[in-house]
């Protein structure tokens, strides 16, 4: 199947049992765990985002915790 390939945004190709994804344009050729973390880590100040947030609720659960005590 094709997805947005991240090195080149193009269309990359996603091996049907999810392993491997490739790319003919810019020659991408990892394993589908690659792929995640290689996206997950161009997305990063998206990802800080989402940290800060659940940052905060961790700090909320952990002083409920506290209470509990
Ligand atoms: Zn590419």
């Amino acid at each position: 199947m094709k997805i947005k390939c991240p090195k080149c945004d193009k269309n990359a190709d996603l091996s049907m049992d999810f392993s491997f994804v490739t790319c003919e344009f810019c020659e991408l050729d990892m394993s589908y765990g690659e792929y995640v973390k290689f996206v997950a880590h161009n997305e990063k100040t998206y990802s800080d985002i989402l940290g800060d947030y659940a940052g905060s609720t961790e700090g909320e659960s952990a002083g409920s915790l506290d209470e509990w005590d």
